[in-house]
């Protein structure tokens, strides 16, 4: 007996050792039990109250029934936050607050949903409830507050930000329902108007520009005012000669006869370009193509103009996979690669060579102005020289300069620059501005939906353009994001936007880090590579503004910024060989 005991004791604690490992230290901890538990008896209690309050009409007839049951949620939420019960608690006070709304009419109660939705969004971000929030939030705007636009955009924040979510199927298919509901309005728009032109001038094309080499080309069609146009894209001609074609018809529009109405292009890619009076109101702009890969449409405003992207097909380059599979060729490569000193990621093409570096603004287009006069362009034309000569110093790399002195160059030709160059890496040098004076910090952006509207105030400032038509590009941006890097984007950016803080704070009492942003940026779309927009602080406050004017800030930024693209470098290099 003495010597069975011990042996069943243990083979007892064996018996449950995994049990206990699994749960220990989250439900088996004595105040995590007491927790859970009384945040379940508050949500409990809280939802007894909604189920007879729901059951009753005579109930909902009066607020204070409401108001009762959303602050026993709100209680489970805000003593308990953290847990499982919270989030739920939140969503079931939302669900309150909508319904209540049904009976109120009053905007303040809708809006107290939308609200606490995104502050679920933004709090339990992992939640299984918190895609389907985002998916309310939707449903708010496009039901309640009859807002399509506002609605488009947080039903794709639900695929941003959620894609494994269950919501996302739903979400996407009140996206199909906008898009054509919004597609109409336009057309119906479109139809008054075309009774107004009948006394109003038809828009003129001012320019048609290209930059372009085998692989790609960007076409710019110019306008005086926005038009809408509508893209075509022919099928094969049988007769294999004749080229295939893509055409854009722009409504409400007319030829100057001062542009070349036909372009000879010729890149291998492009045959040509030429645009034509289609019929009275309507010009067509016509694309020859004798190489295709992908294309993209979209337009940008002040001044409106139509941009279309052509991808033509790369030349066949050996694929990694049997450099990999076959070891005798991977083994090589290694040899050669010691012998030469070249990373493995390097010869197989995965490496970065080349690098654009942007110094925005420039010309006639000053950026932001700082009190003293001190100008945007000519701050971060320095840094990109400082960066580009530590890049070609430090990391070997190739840098190249969109622009070499103050010049005004359009935002589409920076991107097409980088394409055109086949660089490895985009990054777009830039200073900040705001009303309050008492702004400052260092923020890194990404190209992609805005999710906030500070983020969307940057991006309206620096295309030059209103944050009504930034709205507009949050739209189409869905479409744009085709074979946009956006993950290795991201990546250089959280690299380069920690360099530079991190370099700065050496020397710098105050840096405010604001963290790395995403938000529609003209400059960033249709780049081919990761691409990142940097602001190097506010030249409107006073403290930002005199280090921006100092040649040590922007040595340290420079140097920061360098660091961080070496460390994105490094660990790309050590993932491939980690693979
Ligand atoms: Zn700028």
């Amino acid at each position: 007996m003495i010597r069975r005991l011990p042996g069943r004791k243990y083979a007892l604690i064996f018996l449950f050792l995994p049990l206990f490992l699994a749960l220990s230290f989250n439900a088996f901890h004595p105040v995590a039990i007491a927790k859970s538990n009384s945040a379940k008896i508050l949500l409990h209690k809280a939802k007894a109250c909604a189920k007879t309050l729901y059951q009753s009409k005579a109930k909902k007839k009066y607020r204070h029934n409401w108001e009762r049951c959303i602050k026993r949620y709100e209680k489970t939420y805000k003593t308990f936050p953290g847990t499982d019960e919270a989030a739920r608690a939140m969503f079931a006070a939302c669900k309150l607050w909508t319904n209540l709304y049904g009976y109120s009419g009053r905007n303040s109660d809708i809006d107290a949903a939308v609200s606490l939705y995104r502050e679920l969004v933004e709090k339990y971000p992992t939640h299984r409830l918190a895609d389907d929030a985002q998916y309310r939030l939707g449903e708010i705007f496009y039901r309640y507050k009859k807002d399509s636009r506002q609605a488009y955009v947080e039903f794709l924040k639900v695929e941003i930000k959620f894609p494994k979510g269950d919501a996302r199927v739903k979400a996407s298919k009140m996206m199909d329902k906008l898009e054509r509901l919004l597609g109409k309005k336009r057309l119906a728009k479109g139809s008054v108007s075309g009774i107004k032109s009948k006394k109003k001038k038809l828009i003129a094309i001012k320019d048609i520009r290209h930059w372009s080499t085998p692989t790609y080309t960007r076409v710019v069609v110019d306008l005086e005012n926005p038009v809408k146009y509508k893209k075509h894209l022919l099928k094969k001609d049988p007769d294999l000669s004749k080229p295939r074609r893509l055409f854009l018809d722009l409504q409400n529009s007319c030829i100057s006869k001062e542009i070349e109405s036909s372009i000879l292009i010729k890149d291998g890619l492009l045959r040509r370009a030429r645009a034509a009076q289609h019929d009275k109101k309507t010009v067509r702009v016509v694309l020859d193509i004798d190489n295709m890969k992908a294309y993209r449409v979209f337009h940008l405003y002040d001044p409106f103009r139509i941009v279309v992207d052509v991808q033509g097909k790369e030349p066949k380059v050996k694929p990694v996979k049997t450099v990999v599979a076959q070891r005798s060729k991977k083994e090589k490569a290694t040899k050669k690669r010691k012998k030469e000193g070249i990373s493995l990621a390097k010869q197989l093409g995965l490496g970065v060579k080349k690098i654009v570096i942007d110094a925005g603004h420039g010309g006639k287009d000053p950026g932001a102005i700082g009190r003293n006069g001190l100008r945007e362009k000519d701050v971060v034309l320095k840094l990109a020289n400082l960066v580009a000569e530590k890049v070609r110093r430090d990391l070997h790399c190739q840098a190249i300069l969109t622009r070499k002195s103050d010049a005004f160059l359009p935002l589409e030709k920076r991107t097409a620059i980088a394409n055109m160059k086949k660089a490895d890496l985009f990054i777009s040098l830039h200073a900040n501005a705001h009303k309050n004076t008492r702004c400052q910090g260092l923020e890194t952006y990404i190209l992609n939906i805005a999710l906030d509207e500070e983020s969307m105030n940057v991006a309206a400032r620096e295309n030059a353009t209103s944050t009504k038509n930034i709205s507009d590009l949050q739209m189409i941006l869905n479409d744009l994001m085709l074979n946009t890097k956006i993950n290795e984007s991201s990546r250089l950016a959280k690299f380069v936007h920690n360099g530079l803080v991190k370099e700065l704070r050496k020397r710098y009492k105050i840096v405010k880090n604001r963290g790395v942003r995403q938000a529609p940026f003209y400059v960033l779309i249709g780049a081919e590579m990761p691409a990142i927009l940097v602001e190097l602080g506010y030249i409107t406050n006073s403290i930002e503004n005199r280090r921006l004017k100092s040649e040590t800030y922007l040595k340290r930024a420079a140097s920061g910024i360098v660091k961080g693209i070496d460390l994105y470098i490094k660990d790309m290099e050590l993932a491939y060989k980690g693979g």
